[in-house]
């Protein structure tokens, strides 16, 4: 094998087309969106996710653009403080870190590696995708001709196009969690309150959650989560609005005018917390499926990027040793760490959204609590034993 069509510019499909690209294959990476999609929050880099930049050879990058962030702040619905978690906090393995760049960043960093090597079309995306005798895959496209390919991979995303092509239809594979969460980025005006650095969080009754966080200097990066399983379709972009606007209706604090900005914001986002199982196998022929294509673990899990990171780096190590046992190679290599990460902690959405003002004021406590010495202690020696829950 040695031509790709990589399907989708994220994470996942940037980092293998990196690795495939330095590797000498010929490599086209087609992306529906007009350019490089940015947007979203940080990706934190302790653990799994900087040992594959640092293997890319694009962890310095990476470091030169980190976030300066002071930690996680809790606040009722007056702006009065709750809790805190500073970064400091569990020897600096708390909430937040000190080591975090925003998704954006990070996902120019990979495409400009990419782009030394690989071909990107932009604005396209795969239209059919049809195995050929031998093995070989012909796609076509939207705006492209088409072309034969010795292996696709679908890296587009939860709602995948090319899973719904070659595996069936998104129902058959999607577990949603029950929550939804739209982000985007607000563009400081003058009189906006400022950060200050701390990722502030305001939990409301009925599981809603309101939050702020520090993006690039005179940004902030702002996050609404609340229940929700199904949403108004992407071509009704007031139906989702207007959601919102009744979800989040006297939510207080700057709840107002977070939703006001949504209206503007370029990066707007809104989806549902899915997880994506696919049983039978991540690949059909020489068609695989990579990061949130393949098992989505939901942004609750906090692994979705390390996941699209490693699982880029063992598809990539898969094929590049070849044999016709690459792409279950490939899958016995990522399938303990997806099932792992798709086990969400027990409590998990309970503590992120609590859905009472009783639980809401019960877990600030416990933010508190679990800070003090004796406990935090005993916290300590636990994530040292056992690895730590990522945010
Ligand atoms: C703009 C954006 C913001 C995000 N923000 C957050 C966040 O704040 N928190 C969080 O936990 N996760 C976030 N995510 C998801 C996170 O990036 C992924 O969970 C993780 O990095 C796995 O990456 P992935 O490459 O598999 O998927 P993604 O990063 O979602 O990338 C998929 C890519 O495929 C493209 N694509 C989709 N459909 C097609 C198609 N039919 N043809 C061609 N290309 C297609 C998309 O435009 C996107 O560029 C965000 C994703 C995006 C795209």
């Amino acid at each position: 094998m040695r031509s790709a069509l990589i399907v989708g510019a994220g994470i996942a499909g940037d980092t293998l087309a990196v690795l495939l690209g330095r590797a000498g294959w010929r490599v086209t990476v087609v992306e529906i969106a007009p350019r490089l999609r940015t947007g979203g929050q940080t990706v934190d880099l302790r653990g799994d996710s900087r040992e594959v930049l640092d293997r890319l050879g694009l962890l310095d990058e990476c470091l030169t653009r980190l976030v300066p962030q002071r930690g996680a702040a809790w606040i009722d619905e007056t702006g009065r403080l709750m809790a805190t978690m500073p970064v400091e906090a569990f020897d600096g393995q708390g909430y937040v870190s000190k080591e975090e760049l925003l998704r954006t960043d990070l996902a120019r960093v990979l495409h400009r590696a990419a782009a030394e090597h690989v071909t990107h079309w932009f604005g396209d995306t795969v239209d059919t995708l049809e195995p050929l005798p031998g093995g070989a895959v012909r796609a076509t496209f939207r705006h492209h001709e088409p072309a034969d390919y010795d292996l696709v991979v679908g890296a587009d995303g939860t709602h995948s196009r090319v899973r719904s092509l070659t595996f069936g239809p998104e129902e058959r594979y999607r577990r949603p969690l029950g929550f939804a969460h739209a982000w985007f980025t607000l563009t400081e005006q003058p009189g906006t309150p400022p950060l200050d650095g701390w990722f502030l969080i305001c939990n409301r009754p009925g599981r809603l959650l309101v939050a702020a966080r520090p993006g690039h200097p005179g940004r902030q990066e702002i996050g609404l989560s609340f229940p929700a399983t199904e949403l108004p379709s992407r071509r009704d972009p007031q139906a989702r609005f207007a959601l919102l606007e009744q979800v989040f209706a006297g939510a207080g604090w700057r709840t107002a005018e977070f939703l006001a900005a949504a209206r503007t914001a370029e990066d707007f986002a809104l989806d549902t917390y899915d997880q994506i199982v696919v049983e039978g196998g991540w690949h059909r022929g020489r068609t695989v499926l990579l990061g949130d294509s393949a098992w989505c673990a939901s942004p609750l899990s906090g692994l979705g990027t390390a996941l699209a990171l490693q699982g880029a780096e063992a598809l990539a190590t898969a094929v590049l040793a070849g044999g016709p046992g690459a792409l279950p190679d490939y899958e016995r290599a990522m399938r303990p760490r997806v099932d792992a990460a798709q086990k969400l902690f027990p409590g998990r959405l309970a503590i992120y959204a609590p859905n009472t003002g009783l639980g809401i004021r019960a877990m600030t406590a416990a933010m508190r609590a679990v800070q003090t010495p004796p406990v935090s202690l005993l916290l300590n020696r636990l994530v040292a034993t056992h690895g730590r829950e990522p945010s």
